[in-house]
């Protein structure tokens, strides 16, 4: 057997990311310097482009990093295919975690009988417009409580959270997990709105695998192999939008002829390059958002001034708060009071709130009765540069 690291260096890239994502979830849930899910996920950069072209704002729980996301997301779509989902994508890592624990408990993948799978995959397509129109009409994060990822990121908020706003989310995350454990990544094949967009983008089909039909001994292990169930074995070059830039096709090969081989441009490449270029891409920029900071990306190890309107005459407050800091609903008065250093009473008045406005109950579960809405008061608060 040929020596490849390829697998081995993919699933650590895939580890790491679902590792990270998971504690940057959990300490987010802890303190708002955290980035949200929302911030972290190139398909909002899709969802709140229009806003961002037409008038240089964002929708709401969407930031500049989303759109900074999207665009490295649609390069690497338009020149390398899907390999977003196959090296840095977290939540195909969650899939492919418990395909693993399946395949130790069942020995054979299921695999739908093909004209049911075919219907299943155009699912996907179909949803990805009629998200993309939803969310153009109503200026909303339409998808949000339906995303299983989002549920799967508000799983350390609390059951209240997690069941009034993500019920049908964590549900989707539920029945995802379990198919996960008999079928390769069910989401990621049937209903990813993201994977569909990457799979329309992929025009200029630059990643190709080319099969050689001459050293070719037709062992079936590429087919068997393929998480995605692409027949590899009867075509001359998978140029499949289904296709997520595994490579285990061409690892698991056991010629020593390179019967499979990737190619861009038509130039031969080594498919543990395209691999590591994508992933140090994405880490680059989480690193460099952290470090800069960009809104959405940083982390609190470093500082910025904010400032909000004085109630009391035109003049604006300013405060210095670690990178990141953002009110959320699930916060009170008293918590945002100790960010800002300054007392619960004072919070209250820049926020315009009445004098006995509750200060230890969490935000979301009274904001309301007085005409506001958490984004109204996140509104009050101007990053400055
Ligand atoms: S064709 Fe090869 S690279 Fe593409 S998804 Fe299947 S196994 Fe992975
Ligand atoms: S694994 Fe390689 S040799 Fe076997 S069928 Fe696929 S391309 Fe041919």
């Amino acid at each position: 057997m040929k020596k490849d690291n390829t697998q081995i260096i993919r699933k650590i890239s895939l580890v790491f990311f679902l590792l990270s994502s998971t504690i940057i979830f959990i300490l987010h849930n802890i303190s708002s310097y955290f980035p949200s899910v929302d911030f972290i996920c190139p398909f909002g950069g899709i969802e709140t482009l229009y806003r961002f072209l037409a008038s240089k704002s964002f929708l709401s729980k969407t930031t500049v990093s989303n759109i900074i996301l999207f665009i490295l997301t649609l390069f690497s779509g338009i020149f390398l295919g899907r390999i977003f989902c196959g090296w840095v994508c977290s939540f195909g890592a969650l899939q492919g975690f418990f395909r693993w624990i399946g395949s130790k408990i069942v020995k054979r993948k299921i695999i739908l009988l093909p004209k049911f799978d075919r219907f299943l995959r155009l699912l996907k397509y179909i949803l990805l417009p009629i998200i993309l129109y939803f969310t153009y009409k109503t200026s909303t994060l339409i998808i949000r409580p339906y995303d299983p990822w989002a549920a799967y990121a508000h799983i350390t908020s609390g059951f209240s959270e997690l069941f009034t706003e993500f019920a049908v989310g964590f549900t989707i995350l539920l029945i995802t997990i379990f198919l996960s454990i008999f079928i390769d990544r069910p989401f990621c094949k049937y209903l990813c709105p993201l994977g569909a967009f990457l799979g329309i983008i992929r025009v200029f089909n630059t990643n190709t695998i080319i099969r050689d039909k001459e050293t070719c001994i037709t062992c079936k292990k590429c087919d068997q192999i393929c998480p995605m169930n692409i027949e590899i074995m009867e075509k001359e070059k998978v140029s499949s939008s289904e296709c997520i830039n595994c490579f285990e096709c061409i690892s698991k090969c056991p010629t020593k002829k390179e019967t499979l081989k990737l190619k861009t441009f038509r130039i031969k490449i080594n498919p543990l390059f395209s691999g590591i270029l994508i992933v140090t891409l994405f880490l680059l920029t989480y690193i460099l958002g952290s470090l800069v900071p960009i809104q959405g990306l940083s982390l609190p190890i470093t500082k910025q001034q904010i400032s909000i309107d004085n109630p009391t005459n035109s003049e604006r407050l300013n405060f210095v708060v670690p990178a990141g800091f953002d009110i959320k609903g699930s916060m009170s008065i008293s918590e945002i009071a100790l960010e800002l250093k300054i007392s619960p009473s004072e919070v209250i008045k820049i926020l315009g709130l009445p004098e006995d406005a509750p200060i230890d109950i969490p935000l979301r579960d009274f904001i309301e009765q007085y005409g506001t809405t958490v984004q109204d008061l996140k509104n009050k608060i101007k990053t400055e540069k």
